[in-house]
């Protein structure tokens, strides 16, 4: 297929069609780019993207979001309903009907007027189907080019990552007991609220009592019943939330005041549960208001009601701001988030960036042609300064991150790990290690982080060629401009930078072509699906795009000798995992790396059976930089 297309073009048109897909923000945008691509890498005519109506199918037909063109649409399509008859349709030349999306879920006859030689149907592993489509009637049906398949692997995947997204969206609006509305979701209808508006807060009285005498689940029924009324309760148009254990709010859009009142009035008939009344705060809005402004005034009249006998609607325009009126015990802003379980708090997290808690430790890093340990990454660990306790950065990067600590414990991680591991190498002359620290790309933005690691390499005599930086993308991260010249500068130096947890971010692959990065990481999450066919084939395009573009790929969490196995066949070309050695302190780690090199003498790590597929480019001496 494609044969118009040279070596080069191809390349060229592989990546632009990454660079489109990963900078994609709705599964409509995804599907359309994967149209694009589809047709450009295969010169087919035109390219369907179908996706069972079960994935995500409101996604899918949300007609704003799919774009037409002369060539192609995206349509929603019932697979298991649907597939046979497409599979007449396309026999005997009928038309085919499906709903399409465009018709808002309208089914009509979609004029398919081809014959199954002019057509390709190719899986998206389950996320969808793509069916490609020649004009001309071709002799025979032509075949995918290896990297065409790597490319739709690697798109499913994109598609399976915004379809995620958008179940994700919807998940985090949502209130799982009752199937409401959530803090956040109140939060967002109350933001779009404008003059004329109102929001009416409730609450069940002595819901606490009734939830201690008859149960937690008898509790969570009474809950689920009261939503059920107040959304029969409320108008056409209102969003309705539960914002907390047995409160729930009610935004109105228009003439807020009366509908408020009548959303009451009706609730209260619909309610009746002995013994459990509710009360309620009904605030209008003013233009120019905020939010919390909104809430507090509903929540201040929430709270007269309750304070004043119960059962009853108070109107925050009748609630006089009074000394003699207690401050409502719950305030919107001011609630203290929990502590988490391993109960570590600011203070604590500054006294351990203060008094050297905070160190790495280190796990090797094995290449899987010679089985020798050629690095290892720093990985950072805290004790905790009151209970002594050694926590993993799951229990203390968040704290970190929300109180913008990370840049301090980065650098404490990196220049401890650059210190120890020049002295290692001072030891070993014969074992080049490296050294792979972790920063979370929101940091590269710092443009002293390059120029305080050299400095440090320099000091400890350590060639940057030695240092990887591993680049990781958090939720937030947004890219601009000075990210990429920081990386620019890092390499420039001989440093190696690498995308870590490769393929689980939304931007892995618009990193790649932005960032002049050395190697990629596959995350653990892929090398635990070795052992199904889909797992394989995500990791096999991942490693032909890595050759493609000539970076070394490092394969992490790997586990079992026979997903070693596996990736040594397939030229990955460094491992990284508890198989290998679990991380360990810096004074256990010359022995792990000596005890793991001599195994090697007698056993390599590779398997018995000669490496499959193309040769693989050799990616240098090391992990670090060639
Ligand atoms: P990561 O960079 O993906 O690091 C690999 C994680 O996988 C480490 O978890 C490691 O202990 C774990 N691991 C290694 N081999 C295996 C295996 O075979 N099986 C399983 N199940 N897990 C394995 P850890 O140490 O808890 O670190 C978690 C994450 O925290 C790291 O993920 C990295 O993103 C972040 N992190 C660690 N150190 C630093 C640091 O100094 N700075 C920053 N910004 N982030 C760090
Ligand atoms: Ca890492
Ligand atoms: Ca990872």
């Amino acid at each position: 297929m494609a044969g118009q297309l040279g070596a080069s073009e191809r390349l060229q048109t592989l990546l632009t069609a990454c660079f489109c897909l990963s900078d994609t923000q709705t599964l409509g945008q995804a599907a359309d780019a994967v149209a694009d691509a589809a047709c450009a890498l295969t010169g087919a005519d035109g390219a369907h993207v179908i996706a069972p109506e079960q994935l995500g199918g409101q996604d899918w037909s949300n007609a704003n979001e799919v774009r037409t063109t002369a060539r192609r649409r995206t349509l929603v399509f019932d697979v298991a309903r649907e597939l046979p008859d497409l599979a007449v349709c396309l026999r005997d030349g009928q038309d085919l009907f499906v709903a399409d999306a465009l018709a808002d879920g309208v089914r009509r006859p979609l004029r398919l007027r081809f014959t199954m030689s002019s057509l390709l149907f190719v899986p998206l592993q389950d996320v969808g189907l793509l069916v490609l489509w020649w004009h001309e009637r071709l002799e025979e049906p032509p075949l995918l080019r290896d990297d065409d398949r790597s490319f739709l692997a690697m798109a499913a995947q994109v598609l399976r990552r915004r379809l995620e997204a958008t179940e994700l969206r919807d998940l985090s609006l949502t209130d799982p007991l009752t199937r409401l509305g959530n803090r956040r979701a109140l939060l967002q209808a109350l933001g779009e609220l404008r003059e004329g508006g109102a929001l009416l807060l409730l609450d069940l009285d002595n819901f606490k009592q009734v939830n201690d005498t008859l149960g937690h689940r008898q509790g969570d029924v009474v809950l689920q019943t009261f939503a059920a009324l107040l959304s029969e309760s409320a108008p056409d148009g209102a969003s309705v939330a539960r914002y907390g254990g047995e409160e729930f709010a009610v935004v109105l859009p228009h003439n807020g005041r009366d509908a408020g009142a009548h959303t009451f009035t009706l609730l209260r008939r619909a309610w009746l549960t002995e013994g459990m009344a509710f009360s309620g705060g009904l605030a209008e809005h003013r233009d120019g208001a905020t939010v919390d402004e909104t809430l507090e005034a509903a929540d201040r009249a929430l709270y007269r009601a309750k304070a004043t006998g119960r059962d009853k609607l108070v109107l925050a325009a009748d609630v006089a701001w009074t000394d003699d009126t207690p401050a409502p015990p719950v305030q919107w802003r001011r609630r203290t988030p929990a502590s988490s379980a391993t109960g570590l708090d600011l203070p604590d997290l500054e006294q351990a960036l203060r008094e050297g808690l905070v160190h790495p430790h280190y796990q090797p890093i094995v290449s899987t042609e010679t089985g020798l340990v050629v690095g290892v990454e720093a990985l950072a660990r805290l004790t905790h300064p009151r209970t002594g306790v050694l926590l993993a950065p799951g229990d203390f990067l968040p704290l970190a991150e929300r109180t913008g600590r990370v840049s301090e414990l980065d650098w404490q991680i990196g220049s401890t790990a650059i210190a120890d591991v020049a002295r290692w190498r001072d030891g070993l002359p014969h074992s080049p290690l490296s050294v792979a620290i972790n920063v979370s790309v929101d940091h590269l933005e710092d443009a002293s982080l390059p120029e305080n690691l050299l400095a440090h390499c320099a000091k400890h005599r350590l060639p940057p060629e030695a240092l990887v930086v591993e680049i990781t993308e958090t939720l937030r991260s947004i890219i601009g401009r000075g990210h990429e010249d920081v990386v620019q500068v890092l390499r420039d130096a001989g440093v190696g930078v690498t995308l870590d947890d490769f393929g689980t971010g939304f931007s892995s692959l618009s990193y790649l072509l932005r960032f002049p990065v050395a190697g990629i990481k596959i995350d653990r999450s892929f090398t635990a699906q070795l052992d199904t066919a889909r797992g394989r084939t995500v990791i096999a395009s991942m490693l032909e795009l890595g050759n493609a573009l000539g970076l070394h790929v490092v394969a992490e969490g790997v586990e079992t000798r026979a997903q070693l196995d596996w990736l040594t066949a397939h030229h990955v070309h460094f491992a990284q995992g508890y198989l290998l050695s679990r991380p360990v302190p810096a004074h256990e780690l010359p022995a792990v790396v000596a005890h793991l090199n001599s195994q090697r003498d007698h056993q390599p790590p590779g398997p018995t059976t000669a490496r499959t597929g193309p040769e693989r480019r050799t990616p240098g001496p090391g992990l670090g930089c060639d």
